[in-house]
């Protein structure tokens, strides 16, 4: 029931005055986590809760299996905030094992407007279509997904100008990728983490001079 919610709540709000008369005040007057978490809107993956995070400790966003759409206006509002102005240290994305998401982007159905969100998720089976042929269990095989799904993830938000920008300031600033298992609680770091340096080595590569197809011939005046 509803009504369960709210007394919960209450019971909760008295718990933490307890511990520390002055909890809220402080919590109220500054948000500072240095933490931005961008995970699965599965019910089963809260990020304060299997973290043992606090609030004020951890900025969340959270969509349908923690994917970077590169023009989604809500994940870039909630990223330039939790980089520009809360300034945080890390970002987490984290996927989890057993994705409805991941399994729907690849069961080959149509489920409506979600199919397109998904897209990103067929982008990395497809690109990655070598690896995941050689697994033979499909639950495996969606699994493996799950993992490369994050890792294309992380790659994904290292390329925003968000992130360019705040590594070419100097910030310290980490990106990483991690999954969560469903049947035992625990986190795993896919270990592909970008920092300013991975960022760059990768952008040197994606500006590497191009070739000038249109020849020199503009002039000026
Ligand atoms: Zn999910």
């Amino acid at each position: 029931m509803l009504s369960d919610l709210f007394d919960h709540n209450v019971r909760w709000a008295a718990a933490r005055r307890t511990e520390d008369p002055n909890y809220f005040d402080r919590l109220s007057a500054l948000q500072r986590p240095e933490y931005l978490w961008i995970g699965c809107s599965d019910s089963r993956v809260p990020a304060n809760v299997i973290t043992g995070l606090e609030p004020g400790e951890v900025f969340v966003h959270r969509n349908v299996a923690n994917l970077v759409h590169r023009a989604d206006l809500n994940l870039l509002s909630v990223l330039e905030f939790a980089v520009e102005s809360l300034e945080v240290k890390h970002i987490i994305v984290c996927g989890h094992y057993g994705c409805g998401g991941i399994r729907a982007a690849m069961d080959g159905h149509r489920h409506g407007i979600i199919d397109h969100w998904l897209q990103p998720i067929r982008d990395v089976a497809q690109a990655n279509c070598a690896e995941l042929s050689r697994i033979a269990e499909t639950e495996d095989k969606l699994n493996r997904l799950c993992e490369l799904t994050v890792v294309g993830q992380v790659e994904s938000l290292s390329r925003t100008p968000i992130l360019q920008s705040a590594w070419k300031c100097g910030r310290p600033l980490t990106i990483h990728g991690w999954i969560y298992g469903l049947k035992d609680g625990l986190l795993r770091d896919l270990k592909c983490d970008c920092d300013s340096s991975a960022a760059k080595s990768r952008c040197d590569e994606s500006f590497a001079p191009p070739v000038n197809t249109f020849g020199s011939s503009r002039k000026t005046s």
